[in-house]
Protein backbone atom coordinates (compact mmCIF):
# COMPACT_ATOMS: atom_id res chain seq x y z
CA UNK A 1 0.00 0.00 0.00
CA UNK A 2 1.16 3.49 -0.64
CA UNK A 3 2.33 6.57 2.24
CA UNK A 4 -0.48 8.42 3.32
CA UNK A 5 0.69 11.55 1.46
CA UNK A 6 0.84 9.73 -2.08
CA UNK A 7 -2.31 8.42 -1.50
CA UNK A 8 -4.65 11.95 -2.20
CA UNK A 9 -1.79 12.75 -5.43
CA UNK A 10 -3.67 10.66 -8.94
CA UNK A 11 -0.85 8.82 -10.90
CA UNK A 12 -1.13 11.01 -14.11
CA UNK A 13 -2.96 9.70 -17.04
CA UNK A 14 -0.55 9.85 -19.63
CA UNK A 15 -1.43 12.19 -22.58
CA UNK A 16 -0.33 12.88 -25.99
CA UNK A 17 0.84 16.72 -26.41
CA UNK A 18 -1.45 19.33 -27.89
CA UNK A 19 1.31 20.33 -30.32
CA UNK A 20 1.52 16.78 -31.69
CA UNK A 21 -2.17 15.76 -31.04
CA UNK A 22 -4.21 18.76 -32.55
CA UNK A 23 -2.92 17.56 -36.48
CA UNK A 24 -4.89 14.09 -36.40
CA UNK A 25 -7.17 12.44 -34.99
CA UNK A 26 -4.33 10.27 -32.61
CA UNK A 27 -5.62 8.98 -29.09
CA UNK A 28 -5.19 12.02 -26.35
CA UNK A 29 -5.02 9.27 -23.24
CA UNK A 30 -2.85 6.39 -23.16
CA UNK A 31 -2.71 3.70 -20.92
CA UNK A 32 -1.31 2.99 -17.78
CA UNK A 33 1.96 0.65 -17.65
CA UNK A 34 0.91 -2.18 -15.23
CA UNK A 35 2.76 -1.08 -12.58
CA UNK A 36 1.18 2.58 -12.65
CA UNK A 37 -1.75 0.78 -12.52
CA UNK A 38 -1.32 -1.31 -9.32
CA UNK A 39 0.02 2.55 -8.28
CA UNK A 40 -3.30 4.18 -8.57
CA UNK A 41 -5.62 1.31 -7.82
CA UNK A 42 -3.67 0.73 -4.29
CA UNK A 43 -4.66 4.44 -3.34
CA UNK A 44 -8.24 3.43 -3.62
CA UNK A 45 -8.93 2.73 0.53
CA UNK A 46 -11.80 0.06 -0.66
CA UNK A 47 -14.54 1.60 1.01
CA UNK A 48 -16.97 -0.95 3.05
CA UNK A 49 -19.46 1.86 1.73
CA UNK A 50 -18.62 1.83 -1.53
CA UNK A 51 -20.26 4.96 -3.01
CA UNK A 52 -18.22 4.69 -6.08
CA UNK A 53 -20.64 1.53 -7.32
CA UNK A 54 -23.72 2.87 -6.22
CA UNK A 55 -22.87 6.43 -8.12
CA UNK A 56 -22.63 4.00 -11.59
CA UNK A 57 -25.72 3.06 -13.68
CA UNK A 58 -25.10 -0.38 -14.41
CA UNK A 59 -23.66 -1.05 -10.71
CA UNK A 60 -20.05 -1.71 -12.11
CA UNK A 61 -18.11 -3.37 -8.98
CA UNK A 62 -15.65 -1.02 -9.41
CA UNK A 63 -14.36 -1.19 -5.88
CA UNK A 64 -14.04 -4.97 -6.97
CA UNK A 65 -11.49 -4.52 -10.02
CA UNK A 66 -9.49 -1.72 -8.40
CA UNK A 67 -8.52 -4.42 -5.68
CA UNK A 68 -7.60 -7.03 -8.16
CA UNK A 69 -5.72 -4.63 -9.86
CA UNK A 70 -4.09 -3.14 -6.85
CA UNK A 71 -2.96 -6.72 -6.20
CA UNK A 72 -1.94 -7.31 -10.10
CA UNK A 73 -4.75 -10.00 -10.67
CA UNK A 74 -5.43 -8.35 -14.09
CA UNK A 75 -7.12 -11.41 -15.54
CA UNK A 76 -9.40 -11.37 -12.71
CA UNK A 77 -10.21 -7.91 -12.48
CA UNK A 78 -10.98 -8.14 -16.86
CA UNK A 79 -13.42 -10.87 -15.57
CA UNK A 80 -15.21 -8.98 -12.89
CA UNK A 81 -15.66 -5.62 -15.33
CA UNK A 82 -16.60 -7.53 -18.04
CA UNK A 83 -19.20 -9.60 -15.87
CA UNK A 84 -21.46 -6.96 -15.43
CA UNK A 85 -20.33 -4.43 -18.14
CA UNK A 86 -20.76 -6.08 -22.30
CA UNK A 87 -19.76 -2.39 -23.67
CA UNK A 88 -16.56 -2.30 -21.04
CA UNK A 89 -13.96 -1.31 -23.77
CA UNK A 90 -15.82 1.17 -24.91
CA UNK A 91 -16.65 2.64 -21.82
CA UNK A 92 -13.04 2.71 -20.23
CA UNK A 93 -12.52 5.30 -22.78
CA UNK A 94 -15.81 6.96 -22.93
CA UNK A 95 -17.56 6.72 -19.80
CA UNK A 96 -17.63 10.48 -18.11
CA UNK A 97 -17.26 8.11 -14.97
CA UNK A 98 -19.84 9.08 -12.58
CA UNK A 99 -18.13 7.01 -10.29
CA UNK A 100 -15.21 9.32 -9.50
CA UNK A 101 -17.70 12.42 -8.95
CA UNK A 102 -18.94 10.05 -6.37
CA UNK A 103 -15.72 8.58 -5.02
CA UNK A 104 -14.28 9.50 -1.24
CA UNK A 105 -10.61 10.35 -2.42
CA UNK A 106 -12.35 13.50 -4.58
CA UNK A 107 -13.00 15.30 -1.45
CA UNK A 108 -9.77 14.63 0.40
CA UNK A 109 -7.60 15.02 -2.91
CA UNK A 110 -8.27 13.52 -6.46
CA UNK A 111 -10.92 10.43 -7.12
CA UNK A 112 -9.17 7.44 -7.98
CA UNK A 113 -8.83 7.17 -11.84
CA UNK A 114 -11.30 4.50 -12.23
CA UNK A 115 -12.37 4.25 -16.20
CA UNK A 116 -8.88 4.32 -16.41
CA UNK A 117 -8.40 1.72 -14.63
CA UNK A 118 -11.18 -0.27 -16.26
CA UNK A 119 -9.27 0.52 -19.52
CA UNK A 120 -5.86 -1.32 -17.48
CA UNK A 121 -7.91 -4.33 -16.35
CA UNK A 122 -8.79 -4.89 -19.95
CA UNK A 123 -5.37 -3.70 -21.54
CA UNK A 124 -3.48 -6.24 -19.14
CA UNK A 125 -5.81 -8.89 -17.91
CA UNK A 126 -7.29 -11.49 -20.15
CA UNK A 127 -10.54 -9.60 -21.76
CA UNK A 128 -10.79 -12.45 -24.92
CA UNK A 129 -13.85 -13.83 -23.04
CA UNK A 130 -17.02 -14.73 -24.88
CA UNK A 131 -20.73 -14.52 -23.31
CA UNK A 132 -22.51 -17.93 -23.07
CA UNK A 133 -26.47 -17.73 -23.93
CA UNK A 134 -28.96 -19.86 -21.74
CA UNK A 135 -30.87 -22.75 -22.97
CA UNK A 136 -32.90 -21.45 -25.87
CA UNK A 137 -36.51 -19.57 -25.07
CA UNK A 138 -38.77 -20.01 -28.06
CA UNK A 139 -40.07 -16.27 -28.00
CA UNK A 140 -38.07 -14.15 -30.46
CA UNK A 141 -37.45 -10.50 -29.56
CA UNK A 142 -37.08 -7.10 -31.87
CA UNK A 143 -34.85 -4.56 -30.73
CA UNK A 144 -35.24 -1.05 -32.84
CA UNK A 145 -31.83 0.62 -33.03
CA UNK A 146 -28.47 -0.71 -32.62
CA UNK A 147 -27.02 2.18 -30.28
CA UNK A 148 -25.92 1.54 -26.29
CA UNK A 149 -29.62 1.06 -25.31
CA UNK A 150 -30.81 -1.77 -27.66
CA UNK A 151 -27.00 -3.54 -27.30
CA UNK A 152 -27.47 -3.68 -23.60
CA UNK A 153 -31.17 -5.08 -23.81
CA UNK A 154 -29.65 -7.52 -26.47
CA UNK A 155 -27.03 -8.56 -24.05
CA UNK A 156 -29.59 -9.01 -21.31
CA UNK A 157 -31.93 -10.62 -23.43
CA UNK A 158 -29.80 -13.47 -25.18
CA UNK A 159 -28.01 -14.43 -21.94
CA UNK A 160 -31.59 -15.36 -20.86
CA UNK A 161 -31.53 -17.25 -24.26
CA UNK A 162 -34.37 -15.00 -26.03
CA UNK A 163 -33.57 -15.04 -30.20
CA UNK A 164 -32.87 -11.19 -30.18
CA UNK A 165 -32.87 -9.28 -33.65
CA UNK A 166 -32.13 -5.61 -34.05
CA UNK A 167 -33.17 -3.33 -36.93
CA UNK A 168 -30.58 -0.39 -37.40
CA UNK A 169 -31.54 2.34 -39.98
CA UNK A 170 -28.01 3.18 -40.40
CA UNK A 171 -25.40 0.97 -41.72
CA UNK A 172 -23.45 0.62 -38.83
CA UNK A 173 -24.34 -0.10 -34.90
CA UNK A 174 -23.22 2.18 -31.82
CA UNK A 175 -25.73 4.69 -32.17
CA UNK A 176 -24.30 8.34 -31.37
CA UNK A 177 -21.38 6.30 -29.78
CA UNK A 178 -20.38 6.21 -33.52
CA UNK A 179 -20.22 9.73 -33.41
CA UNK A 180 -17.52 10.17 -30.75
CA UNK A 181 -14.65 11.37 -32.10
CA UNK A 182 -11.48 8.41 -32.84
CA UNK A 183 -8.94 11.12 -30.69
CA UNK A 184 -11.58 9.70 -27.64
CA UNK A 185 -12.29 6.25 -29.24
CA UNK A 186 -10.23 5.21 -32.31
CA UNK A 187 -13.14 3.09 -33.45
CA UNK A 188 -12.18 -0.58 -33.11
CA UNK A 189 -13.35 -1.01 -29.35
CA UNK A 190 -17.11 -1.31 -30.32
CA UNK A 191 -16.16 -3.81 -32.41
CA UNK A 192 -14.18 -5.71 -30.17
CA UNK A 193 -17.17 -5.65 -26.99
CA UNK A 194 -19.13 -7.04 -30.10
CA UNK A 195 -17.14 -9.79 -30.43
CA UNK A 196 -17.90 -11.34 -27.02
CA UNK A 197 -21.51 -11.58 -28.36
CA UNK A 198 -20.72 -14.21 -30.74
CA UNK A 199 -22.07 -16.82 -29.81
CA UNK A 200 -25.44 -15.35 -28.88
CA UNK A 201 -28.65 -15.68 -30.94
CA UNK A 202 -28.86 -12.44 -32.19
CA UNK A 203 -29.12 -10.84 -35.69
CA UNK A 204 -28.18 -7.38 -36.93
CA UNK A 205 -30.51 -5.75 -39.87
CA UNK A 206 -28.98 -3.07 -40.95
CA UNK A 207 -29.78 -0.07 -43.23
CA UNK A 208 -33.38 -0.80 -42.12
CA UNK A 209 -35.88 1.75 -40.44
CA UNK A 210 -38.72 2.00 -38.24
CA UNK A 211 -41.71 4.17 -39.40
CA UNK A 212 -40.23 4.17 -43.34
CA UNK A 213 -39.63 0.40 -43.63
CA UNK A 214 -41.70 -1.37 -40.74
CA UNK A 215 -43.62 -0.33 -37.75
CA UNK A 216 -43.30 -1.87 -34.08
CA UNK A 217 -46.69 -3.02 -34.42
CA UNK A 218 -45.69 -5.18 -37.96
CA UNK A 219 -42.99 -6.75 -36.00
CA UNK A 220 -45.39 -8.13 -33.51
CA UNK A 221 -47.95 -9.20 -36.49
CA UNK A 222 -44.65 -11.32 -37.56
CA UNK A 223 -44.16 -13.27 -34.55
CA UNK A 224 -41.79 -11.36 -32.58
CA UNK A 225 -43.25 -11.29 -28.81
CA UNK A 226 -42.15 -8.30 -28.11
CA UNK A 227 -40.72 -4.82 -29.30
CA UNK A 228 -37.95 -2.61 -27.33
CA UNK A 229 -37.81 0.95 -29.20
CA UNK A 230 -34.29 1.98 -28.70
CA UNK A 231 -34.00 4.80 -31.61
CA UNK A 232 -32.56 7.45 -29.40
CA UNK A 233 -32.42 11.69 -30.35
CA UNK A 234 -30.93 11.18 -33.84
CA UNK A 235 -32.59 14.80 -35.34
CA UNK A 236 -30.11 18.07 -34.71
CA UNK A 237 -32.28 20.67 -33.02
CA UNK A 238 -31.62 24.47 -34.16
CA UNK A 239 -32.34 27.20 -32.16
CA UNK A 240 -34.99 28.76 -34.52
CA UNK A 241 -32.60 31.99 -35.87
CA UNK A 242 -33.03 33.68 -39.17
CA UNK A 243 -29.81 32.30 -41.58
CA UNK A 244 -29.91 28.71 -39.50
CA UNK A 245 -30.29 26.98 -42.97
CA UNK A 246 -27.76 28.72 -45.13
CA UNK A 247 -24.98 27.17 -46.97
CA UNK A 248 -22.07 26.59 -44.30
CA UNK A 249 -24.60 25.60 -41.61
CA UNK A 250 -23.57 22.12 -40.47
CA UNK A 251 -25.21 19.98 -37.68
CA UNK A 252 -22.73 18.77 -35.21
CA UNK A 253 -24.23 14.99 -34.82
CA UNK A 254 -24.10 14.66 -38.85
CA UNK A 255 -20.62 16.53 -39.07
CA UNK A 256 -19.15 13.92 -36.62
CA UNK A 257 -20.89 11.11 -37.89
CA UNK A 258 -19.23 11.79 -41.31
CA UNK A 259 -15.71 12.74 -40.02
CA UNK A 260 -15.78 9.23 -38.70
CA UNK A 261 -16.93 7.87 -41.84
CA UNK A 262 -14.45 9.11 -43.17
CA UNK A 263 -16.85 11.07 -45.62
CA UNK A 264 -15.55 14.12 -47.02
CA UNK A 265 -16.54 17.53 -45.23
CA UNK A 266 -16.18 21.06 -46.63
CA UNK A 267 -15.04 23.46 -43.67
CA UNK A 268 -14.06 26.87 -43.81
CA UNK A 269 -11.23 29.02 -42.66
CA UNK A 270 -13.60 30.70 -40.04
CA UNK A 271 -15.42 28.04 -38.07
CA UNK A 272 -17.68 28.57 -35.16
CA UNK A 273 -19.30 25.81 -33.30
CA UNK A 274 -22.80 27.14 -31.29
CA UNK A 275 -23.52 25.04 -27.88
CA UNK A 276 -22.17 24.38 -24.47
CA UNK A 277 -22.08 20.60 -24.23
CA UNK A 278 -20.35 17.62 -24.85
CA UNK A 279 -21.15 17.10 -28.90
CA UNK A 280 -20.36 21.31 -29.03
CA UNK A 281 -16.75 20.22 -27.90
CA UNK A 282 -16.19 17.07 -29.34
CA UNK A 283 -17.54 19.26 -32.80
CA UNK A 284 -15.04 22.13 -31.95
CA UNK A 285 -12.00 20.03 -31.22
CA UNK A 286 -13.01 18.12 -34.30
CA UNK A 287 -13.07 21.02 -36.64
CA UNK A 288 -9.73 22.49 -35.27
CA UNK A 289 -7.84 18.96 -36.05
CA UNK A 290 -9.59 18.91 -39.93
CA UNK A 291 -8.49 22.73 -40.24
CA UNK A 292 -4.82 23.45 -39.27
CA UNK A 293 -4.53 27.25 -40.66
CA UNK A 294 -8.49 28.17 -39.72
CA UNK A 295 -9.67 30.35 -36.58
CA UNK A 296 -11.89 27.70 -34.45
CA UNK A 297 -14.25 29.24 -31.79
CA UNK A 298 -16.98 27.79 -29.44
CA UNK A 299 -19.49 30.10 -28.53
CA UNK A 300 -22.28 29.36 -25.17
CA UNK A 301 -24.49 31.35 -23.59
CA UNK A 302 -23.50 30.42 -20.28
CA UNK A 303 -20.50 30.45 -18.76
CA UNK A 304 -17.56 28.06 -18.87
CA UNK A 305 -18.57 26.27 -14.96
CA UNK A 306 -22.18 26.21 -16.24
CA UNK A 307 -21.31 24.52 -19.65
CA UNK A 308 -22.51 21.12 -19.62
CA UNK A 309 -19.66 19.31 -21.06
CA UNK A 310 -17.45 17.64 -18.95
CA UNK A 311 -14.91 19.76 -17.30
CA UNK A 312 -12.14 16.79 -18.46
CA UNK A 313 -13.44 17.74 -22.27
CA UNK A 314 -12.88 21.16 -21.64
CA UNK A 315 -9.80 21.02 -19.38
CA UNK A 316 -7.90 19.51 -22.64
CA UNK A 317 -9.66 21.62 -25.20
CA UNK A 318 -8.30 24.31 -23.73
CA UNK A 319 -4.34 24.10 -25.17
CA UNK A 320 -5.68 22.98 -28.38
CA UNK A 321 -6.22 26.29 -30.13
CA UNK A 322 -9.70 26.92 -29.53
CA UNK A 323 -11.04 30.06 -28.82
CA UNK A 324 -13.90 30.56 -25.92
CA UNK A 325 -16.66 32.99 -26.62
CA UNK A 326 -18.42 32.42 -23.35
CA UNK A 327 -21.86 34.11 -22.23
CA UNK A 328 -22.87 34.88 -26.13
CA UNK A 329 -26.73 33.57 -27.32
CA UNK A 330 -27.14 33.11 -30.70
CA UNK A 331 -29.56 35.51 -32.69
CA UNK A 332 -28.92 35.60 -36.48
CA UNK A 333 -26.58 34.24 -38.77
CA UNK A 334 -25.79 36.63 -41.36
CA UNK A 335 -25.16 35.86 -45.62
CA UNK A 336 -27.01 35.58 -48.98
CA UNK A 337 -25.94 32.54 -50.42
CA UNK A 338 -23.39 30.78 -47.85
CA UNK A 339 -22.33 32.07 -44.05
CA UNK A 340 -20.64 35.26 -43.63
CA UNK A 341 -20.84 36.21 -39.87
CA UNK A 342 -23.06 35.18 -36.63
CA UNK A 343 -24.79 37.75 -34.39
CA UNK A 344 -24.52 37.02 -30.57
CA UNK A 345 -27.11 38.16 -28.07
CA UNK A 346 -24.70 39.18 -25.03
CA UNK A 347 -25.75 37.52 -21.79
CA UNK A 348 -24.67 38.50 -18.38
CA UNK A 349 -24.85 37.19 -15.02
CA UNK A 350 -27.80 38.04 -12.47
CA UNK A 351 -27.05 38.34 -8.59
CA UNK A 352 -27.52 34.80 -7.16
CA UNK A 353 -30.66 34.22 -5.96
CA UNK A 354 -31.72 32.45 -2.53
CA UNK A 355 -29.95 29.25 -3.19
CA UNK A 356 -27.11 31.13 -4.17
CA UNK A 357 -27.61 30.47 -8.41
CA UNK A 358 -26.89 32.46 -10.85
CA UNK A 359 -29.17 33.56 -13.56
CA UNK A 360 -28.22 34.12 -17.55
CA UNK A 361 -29.86 37.54 -18.64
CA UNK A 362 -29.24 39.41 -22.11
CA UNK A 363 -27.83 42.75 -21.40
CA UNK A 364 -30.13 44.99 -23.85
CA UNK A 365 -28.69 46.09 -26.74
CA UNK A 366 -25.44 44.64 -26.18
CA UNK A 367 -24.43 41.89 -29.75
CA UNK A 368 -21.01 40.66 -30.47
CA UNK A 369 -20.59 39.16 -34.44
CA UNK A 370 -18.22 36.99 -34.75
CA UNK A 371 -16.80 36.84 -38.34
CA UNK A 372 -17.54 33.31 -39.83
CA UNK A 373 -17.93 31.05 -42.84
CA UNK A 374 -18.59 27.73 -41.20
CA UNK A 375 -21.73 27.52 -38.62
CA UNK A 376 -21.44 23.98 -36.62
CA UNK A 377 -24.83 23.65 -34.46
CA UNK A 378 -24.62 21.83 -31.56
CA UNK A 379 -27.60 23.12 -29.25
CA UNK A 380 -28.70 19.64 -28.73
CA UNK A 381 -30.64 16.24 -30.42
CA UNK A 382 -33.88 15.17 -30.75
CA UNK A 383 -35.56 12.09 -31.58
CA UNK A 384 -36.68 11.52 -34.89
CA UNK A 385 -40.53 10.10 -34.66
CA UNK A 386 -41.16 10.00 -37.98
CA UNK A 387 -43.52 7.49 -39.23
CA UNK A 388 -43.76 6.37 -35.66
CA UNK A 389 -47.29 5.85 -34.64
CA UNK A 390 -48.63 7.95 -31.56
CA UNK A 391 -50.65 5.21 -30.35
CA UNK A 392 -47.00 4.06 -28.71
CA UNK A 393 -47.96 7.14 -26.10
CA UNK A 394 -44.24 7.70 -26.03
CA UNK A 395 -42.74 10.48 -23.87
CA UNK A 396 -39.53 12.21 -24.19
CA UNK A 397 -36.74 12.26 -22.00
CA UNK A 398 -34.40 15.08 -20.99
CA UNK A 399 -32.10 14.98 -23.85
CA UNK A 400 -34.97 13.93 -26.92
CA UNK A 401 -34.80 10.40 -26.20
CA UNK A 402 -38.40 8.79 -26.63
CA UNK A 403 -39.70 6.04 -24.16
CA UNK A 404 -42.26 4.41 -22.59
CA UNK A 405 -44.30 6.06 -19.86
CA UNK A 406 -45.15 3.34 -18.23
CA UNK A 407 -43.20 0.91 -15.43
CA UNK A 408 -40.00 -0.82 -16.82
CA UNK A 409 -40.96 1.47 -20.02
CA UNK A 410 -43.41 -0.20 -21.53
CA UNK A 411 -45.93 2.03 -23.75
CA UNK A 412 -49.12 2.05 -24.07
CA UNK A 413 -48.92 -0.59 -27.00
CA UNK A 414 -48.82 -4.16 -25.13
CA UNK A 415 -45.35 -5.40 -25.85
CA UNK A 416 -43.46 -2.73 -27.27
CA UNK A 417 -41.22 -1.07 -24.49
CA UNK A 418 -39.20 2.23 -25.19
CA UNK A 419 -36.10 3.59 -23.81
CA UNK A 420 -32.36 5.91 -24.33
CA UNK A 421 -30.14 7.55 -22.15
CA UNK A 422 -28.42 10.96 -21.80
CA UNK A 423 -24.96 9.00 -21.63
CA UNK A 424 -23.69 5.28 -23.16
CA UNK A 425 -23.89 4.00 -19.71
CA UNK A 426 -27.21 5.69 -18.45
CA UNK A 427 -28.78 4.25 -22.16
CA UNK A 428 -27.08 0.91 -20.90
CA UNK A 429 -28.98 0.59 -17.57
CA UNK A 430 -32.29 1.57 -19.11
CA UNK A 431 -31.56 -0.88 -21.71
CA UNK A 432 -30.83 -3.25 -18.34
CA UNK A 433 -34.24 -2.23 -17.32
CA UNK A 434 -36.64 -2.67 -20.19
CA UNK A 435 -34.72 -5.97 -20.97
CA UNK A 436 -35.82 -7.30 -17.44
CA UNK A 437 -39.46 -5.92 -18.23
CA UNK A 438 -39.32 -7.38 -21.24
CA UNK A 439 -38.61 -10.98 -19.40
CA UNK A 440 -41.03 -10.72 -17.02
CA UNK A 441 -43.39 -9.80 -19.75
CA UNK A 442 -42.78 -12.76 -21.50
CA UNK A 443 -42.21 -15.38 -19.01
CA UNK A 444 -45.73 -13.91 -17.20
CA UNK A 445 -47.47 -14.63 -20.31
CA UNK A 446 -45.73 -18.47 -20.52
CA UNK A 447 -46.66 -18.70 -16.81
CA UNK A 448 -43.22 -18.92 -15.96
CA UNK A 449 -41.37 -16.71 -13.34
CA UNK A 450 -39.23 -14.15 -14.65
CA UNK A 451 -35.58 -15.01 -15.59
CA UNK A 452 -32.70 -14.77 -12.92
CA UNK A 453 -29.57 -13.14 -14.61
CA UNK A 454 -27.88 -15.80 -15.35
CA UNK A 455 -23.89 -15.73 -14.89
CA UNK A 456 -22.77 -14.02 -18.26
CA UNK A 457 -19.66 -16.84 -18.82
CA UNK A 458 -21.99 -19.63 -18.47
CA UNK A 459 -20.16 -21.28 -15.89
CA UNK A 460 -23.27 -21.87 -13.48
CA UNK A 461 -21.65 -19.59 -10.76
CA UNK A 462 -24.13 -17.76 -8.66
CA UNK A 463 -25.10 -14.37 -11.30
CA UNK A 464 -23.44 -10.92 -10.23
CA UNK A 465 -24.86 -9.33 -7.10
CA UNK A 466 -24.33 -6.37 -5.48
CA UNK A 467 -21.37 -6.06 -3.96
CA UNK A 468 -21.29 -5.91 0.15
CA UNK A 469 -21.90 -2.57 1.36
CA UNK A 470 -24.28 -1.22 -1.53
CA UNK A 471 -27.45 -0.26 -0.53
CA UNK A 472 -28.89 1.87 -3.77
CA UNK A 473 -28.06 3.33 -6.48
CA UNK A 474 -27.65 7.60 -6.30
CA UNK A 475 -27.76 7.75 -9.63
CA UNK A 476 -30.99 9.24 -11.68
CA UNK A 477 -31.70 8.41 -15.50
C1 LIG B 1 -20.77 13.44 -30.52
C2 LIG B 1 -21.23 12.69 -29.32
C3 LIG B 1 -20.32 12.37 -28.35
C4 LIG B 1 -20.73 11.67 -27.22
N1 LIG B 1 -19.79 11.34 -26.32
C5 LIG B 1 -20.14 10.58 -25.27
C6 LIG B 1 -19.17 10.12 -24.35
O1 LIG B 1 -17.98 10.41 -24.48
N2 LIG B 1 -19.57 9.37 -23.32
C7 LIG B 1 -20.88 9.02 -23.11
O2 LIG B 1 -21.19 8.31 -22.16
N3 LIG B 1 -21.83 9.45 -23.95
C8 LIG B 1 -21.50 10.20 -25.04
N4 LIG B 1 -22.44 10.64 -25.91
C9 LIG B 1 -23.86 10.31 -25.63
C10 LIG B 1 -24.16 8.86 -25.96
O3 LIG B 1 -23.56 8.48 -27.18
C11 LIG B 1 -25.67 8.66 -25.98
O4 LIG B 1 -26.21 9.06 -24.74
C12 LIG B 1 -26.03 7.20 -26.20
O5 LIG B 1 -25.45 6.73 -27.41
C13 LIG B 1 -27.54 7.03 -26.26
O6 LIG B 1 -27.80 5.69 -26.51
P1 LIG B 1 -29.19 5.19 -27.09
O7 LIG B 1 -29.03 3.76 -27.35
O8 LIG B 1 -30.27 5.64 -26.18
O9 LIG B 1 -29.41 6.01 -28.44
P2 LIG B 1 -28.47 6.17 -29.75
O10 LIG B 1 -27.05 6.01 -29.40
O11 LIG B 1 -28.89 7.44 -30.37
O12 LIG B 1 -28.90 4.96 -30.65
C14 LIG B 1 -30.12 4.93 -31.32
C15 LIG B 1 -29.96 4.11 -32.58
O13 LIG B 1 -31.24 3.99 -33.19
C16 LIG B 1 -31.10 4.19 -34.59
N5 LIG B 1 -32.38 4.67 -35.09
C17 LIG B 1 -32.93 5.91 -34.95
N6 LIG B 1 -34.14 5.96 -35.53
C18 LIG B 1 -34.35 4.73 -36.05
C19 LIG B 1 -35.42 4.15 -36.77
N7 LIG B 1 -36.53 4.86 -37.06
N8 LIG B 1 -35.33 2.86 -37.17
C20 LIG B 1 -34.21 2.11 -36.89
N9 LIG B 1 -33.17 2.62 -36.20
C21 LIG B 1 -33.24 3.90 -35.78
C22 LIG B 1 -30.01 5.22 -34.71
O14 LIG B 1 -29.43 5.21 -35.99
C23 LIG B 1 -29.06 4.78 -33.61
O15 LIG B 1 -28.13 3.83 -34.09
C24 LIG B 1 -22.08 11.32 -27.05
C25 LIG B 1 -23.01 11.66 -28.03
C26 LIG B 1 -22.59 12.34 -29.15
C27 LIG B 1 -23.60 12.69 -30.20
S1 LIG C 1 -19.04 2.29 -16.28
FE1 LIG C 1 -18.55 4.46 -16.03
S2 LIG C 1 -19.62 5.10 -14.15
FE2 LIG C 1 -19.51 2.85 -14.17
S3 LIG C 1 -17.66 2.32 -13.03
FE3 LIG C 1 -17.08 2.42 -15.21
S4 LIG C 1 -16.35 4.50 -15.52
FE4 LIG C 1 -17.51 4.48 -13.61
S1 LIG D 1 -15.22 5.37 -3.33
FE1 LIG D 1 -13.15 5.67 -4.24
S2 LIG D 1 -11.76 5.07 -2.57
FE2 LIG D 1 -13.77 4.23 -2.07
S3 LIG D 1 -13.84 2.13 -2.91
FE3 LIG D 1 -14.67 3.51 -4.47
S4 LIG D 1 -12.88 4.04 -5.74
FE4 LIG D 1 -12.07 3.24 -3.83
Amino acid sequence: MTDAASRYLRIEVPEEHPENRVNDFREVLHSYTRDEAMLEAQRCLQCALPFCVEACPITQDCRGYIGLIANGQFDEAARLTLRENPLATSLCKVCYHYCEDACVMKGRGVPIAIRHLKRAALDFGDANLEYVPSAPRHERVAIIGAGPAGLMAAWELCLRGYPVTIFERQRAVGGQAGAIPHYRMPNHELLIDLQRFRRFDLTFVEGKAAGVDFSPEQLLAEGYRAVFVAIGASKASYPGIPGEHLPGVLPALEFLYDVNQGRAVVLGKKIVVVGGGDVAVDAVRTARRLSPGATVAMAYRRTRGESPAGEEEIRETEPEGVDFHWLLSPLQIVGTEHVEGMVFQQMELSAPDASGRRAVRSIEGATTTLDCDTVIMAIGEKADLTGISPELGLKIGTKGWPEGSQPGYRTEREGVFAAGGRSVVHAMAAGTKAAEAIDAYLSQKSGRPATPKPDPFGTGASPPHHPEGYSAPVWKP
